[in-house]
């Protein structure tokens, strides 16, 4: 078991924000877990799990306290296929986009869409990631984890995770930080994929003449539909910087009367918003609200979590003052402020 002591978080967190954490660990096998959180409650300290950091933002004032950081490896099928259908498993420090490529390989279908969602397998439920059209719920069978209470290794339905927007236990309620998802197993499909697709993926399909709706083909359209977004490898952000907003039959009703876009089930797209109160492209305390997607912030030039601090508050404002809606935002923060 590797152990470094005073790692900045930003060196371990996409948005490259956040002072130093005290210890970090990297897991490698799953036997290293409970070895892992004996040397932090030996010590008295707190334990975060991170995967690619790709969806926390670290505060200047650092964590006190133990990171794990997943390493977990392997991935592969559970049984032969039956009845066009097929298990696959993932260790959950693998990349999602890993995942999603090698299911698409052999033409199994379900998980195309979540095709260069920057990240891990092992996050992958823990925000329910989705994107055109897919989340991760829709073939998630089950996650094995270690249960950080019982000291115990676990395996969760999916039927029990609450997955919904952006949500599932592990993000929300009383459970969050109780486990260490170790490895998650999908249910897919050889099935037809039908158009239509959602609007820019059907539109790049159309413009490509491609229409031969084969996972893979859809999977690499996604990837190259994506490209608008900033490759975190190179530019610092946690991609969508703010949650959609999503409002009742009555809330709806008035914000079409506003003249605001309402999608399927009362959805705003809160890059719309915050397009149309003016921020589009615009650098705010050293944080750009991303030219070709709204909903990224990027961290330009920011010195530190106050700058995103600030910049977060004066978009919201600007949204608020504007269309009397309020911004949730997506990432969840590590460290003291
Ligand atoms: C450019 C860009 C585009 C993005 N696009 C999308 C998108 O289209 N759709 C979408 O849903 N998200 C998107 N994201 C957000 C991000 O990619 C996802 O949330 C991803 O799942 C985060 O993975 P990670 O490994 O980096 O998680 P981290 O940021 O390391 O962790 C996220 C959370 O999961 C917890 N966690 C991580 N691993 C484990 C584990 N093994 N066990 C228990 N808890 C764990 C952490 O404690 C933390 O609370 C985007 C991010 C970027 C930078």
């Amino acid at each position: 078991m590797k152990i470094r002591e005073n790692v900045p978080i930003a060196k371990l967190t996409t948005m490259r924000l956040g002072g130093p954490a005290r210890y970090v660990i990297e897991i490698e096998r799953v036997e290293d877990l409970p070895e892992a959180y004996a040397f932090a409650a030996e010590k008295d300290l707190p334990v975060y799990v991170l995967g690619g950091g790709s969806n926390i933002v670290g505060r200047d004032g650092g964590f006190d306290g133990v990171i794990l950081v997943n390493r977990l490896l392997g991935m592969g099928e559970v049984a032969p296929a039956k009845d066009d259908k097929i298990e696959l498993w993932a260790a959950s420090g693998e990349a999602l986009d890993d995942f999603v490529r090698y299911s698409t390989k052999y033409g199994w279908s379900g998980m195309e869409c979540l095709s260069a969602i920057p990240g891990t397998v092992g996050a992958a439920p823990v925000q329910n990631v989705g994107a055109y059209g897919q989340d991760i719920a829709g073939v998630l069978k089950n996650v094995e984890a270690y249960n950080i209470k019982t000291k115990q290794f676990v395996t969760l339905p999916a039927s029990k995770l609450d997955l919904g927007y952006r949500r599932s236990i592990f993000n929300t309620g009383e459970l969050v930080g109780r486990y260490f998802i170790t490895k998650i197993t999908v249910t897919l499909e050889k099935t037809e994929l039908k158009p239509p697709f959602y609007n820019s993926l059907q539109k790049y399909l159309d413009d490509n003449e491609i229409d031969e709706y084969t996972p893979e083909n859809i999977r690499k359209a996604v990837h190259a539909v994506r490209t608008k977004l900033p490759n975190p490898e190179f530019i610092a952000s946690s991609g969508s910087f703010f949650k959609n907003v999503y409002l009742n039959e009555d809330d709806s009703k008035k914000a079409i009367d506003k003249g605001i876009p309402v999608w399927d089930g009362g959805k705003i797209p809160s890059g719309w918003l915050i397009e149309n109160a003016g921020l589009k492209g615009q650098l705010i305390h050293g944080m750009r609200v991303w030219e070709t997607a709204s909903l990224v912030l990027v961290n330009e030039s920011a010195k530190s979590y106050k700058d995103l601090d600030a910049a977060r508050k004066e978009i919201i404002k600007t949204v608020q003052d504007k269309y009397g809606l309020t911004l949730e935002q997506e990432p969840m923060e590590l460290g003291d402020e």
